[in-house]
């Protein structure tokens, strides 16, 4: 362990290639199928909705995916991300345990999504495609992909939660910025939409019917396609840029991570941190303890089931065998928007049913009693979604206090609070709720779960 404070890395340690670790598991995920057929679906059967190098990174068997140029070249607007030690947390909670965070929220659009929009983007571009859809819950995915269609010229039409569109109306207004057209979901444009209006007017939306939503969207035309900035297998490739990097900067600090902690809503940032780590740890060079932190509002892993749902809310998108809540569960409006979805990335799902990470929930109000402490001693604003790692880091911070032992506690940064604050000031006006769902809604919406027989 050395003194330093941040491991700023030079522009040419931008990782080459991300880091597939489909090549190191044990045993395949169980592959996706087809909503009609009930049969694994074809790279064809994507085709539609993503170009074909997308759907060939969804099942590559090659470790490493050479990152093109041209995405490096955007990469290096804010790429090296830095790596800190939280020493002036680590003193406030009087802990021996070192802390070091993966700090994303300096991109762009002040999360780490920007990481996979640019790719995203540029396969689109490549295949000559003009305009993306998609659906965005806090506006962070939807502005770094406004963003990234700005590269490379695209037109983005954007479905934006509804609670999140008025709560949030500061990220709208960037995604216009970016040259983005963002509508409210559900909304009256597309079939998905109108009946779940006709169903319940007031409704606050979620992820599941804005992504039935921009599906629908993207569905039948030519130079459409549909992005999504989570989940996915190709997602996950993607950030494992961030994983790369702190690799090599934890290193330059002379540590080896004892945990590692991330917030997980379809758990692109979680895997992008850890995946590479998790490479090391299979290799038998290190041993991490590796774990998720979710919402108590929409827990999927702690509390739902290992089993095949849609992705969205509508039954548009493959079946996908994962932690959910069951498709029809809306989870009650939170602050962490980006955490509000039903289910969880499957690759993920499948690595936490084999036992290779832990999880955890947490209620809003701890999460953000952390983002404040966290403001106060190092600085960034948190957005609400990483103050969930936040309050994890600090309860084992804590923990380590009272045995003594000296953790490296590794966790990812992955966006700032600046659009946020609105959701701080209610904080500390104490008119802040912790909600869980009780279980027979989370039964309810189970009964829901589609059959897997193959269909005819
Ligand atoms: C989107 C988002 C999340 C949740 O998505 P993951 O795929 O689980 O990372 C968390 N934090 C921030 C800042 C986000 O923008």
């Amino acid at each position: 362990m050395n003194n330093a404070t941040r491991v700023l890395l030079d522009e040419s340690r931008i990782p080459h290639a991300w880091y597939n670790i489909l090549a190191d598991l044990p045993s395949p995920p169980p592959p996706p199928l087809h909503p009609g057929t009930r049969r694994p679906v074809a790279p064809e059967d994507l085709a539609p909705l993503f170009p074909m190098e997308l759907i060939g990174q969804e099942a590559t068997a090659d470790r490493f995916v050479a990152i093109p140029e041209s995405v490096r070249d955007v990469y290096r607007l804010w790429r090296p991300t830095p790596l800190i030690r939280a020493r002036r947390l680590e003193r406030a909670l009087g802990t021996p345990a070192r802390v070091y965070y993966k700090y994303e929220g300096g991109s762009p659009a002040g999360s780490h999504k920007v990481n996979t929009a640019v790719p995203q983007a540029y396969y689109n571009a490549q295949q000559g495609i003009r305009r993306l859809t998609t659906e965005t819950g806090a506006g962070q995915w939807g502005s770094a992909l406004a963003f990234a269609c700005a590269q490379y010229d695209l037109e983005c039409e954007i479905w934006m939660v509804r609670a999140s569109y008025d709560q949030k109306p500061h990220r709208r207004s960037l995604m216009r910025v970016y040259g983005a057209t963002v509508h409210p979901s559900p909304s009256a444009i597309t079939g998905a939409g109108s009946e779940i209006l006709a169903a319940e007017p007031g409704s606050p939306g979620s992820l599941g019917i804005a992504i039935s939503e921009a599906v629908e969207a993207a569905g039948g035309s030519d130079d459409t396609r549909y992005a999504l900035g989570s989940v996915l297998n190709h997602v996950l490739l993607h950030q494992t840029v961030i994983g790369e990097e702190a690799l090599e900067q934890l290193a330059a600090f002379g540590e080896t991570p004892d945990l590692i902690v991330g917030c997980t809503g379809g758990g692109s940032n979680f895997a992008g941190l850890m995946f590479p780590f998790l490479r090391e740890k299979l290799a038998g060079r290190i041993d991490p303890e590796i774990r998720a932190v979710e919402p108590a509002a929409c827990p999927s892993f702690t509390r739902g089931t290992y089993a095949y749902d849609y992705g969205d809310a509508a039954g548009f998108t493959p079946m996908m065998k994962m932690y959910t809540l069951g498709h029809g569960f809306v989870p009650d409006p939170i602050h962490a928007g980006g955490l509000r979805y039903h289910g969880m990335s499957p690759l993920l799902s499948h690595m936490y049913d084999l036992g290779m990470f832990g999880a955890v929930a947490r209620t809003q109000r701890e999460c953000f009693e952390a983002g404040l402490q966290f403001a106060r001693t190092e600085g960034i604003v948190p957005a609400p979604e990483p103050a969930h790692a936040l309050a994890e880091t600090v309860a084992e911070a804590l923990r380590c206090k009272e045995t003594g032992e000296r953790k490296v506690i590794l966790t990812a940064l992955c966006g700032h609070g600046h659009f946020d604050l609105t959701a701080y000031d209610r904080y500390l006006a104490g008119d802040m709720k912790d909600v869980a769902p009780a279980q027979k809604r989370i039964d309810h919406a189970l009964e829901g779960l589609p059959a897997t027989e193959p269909a005819g």
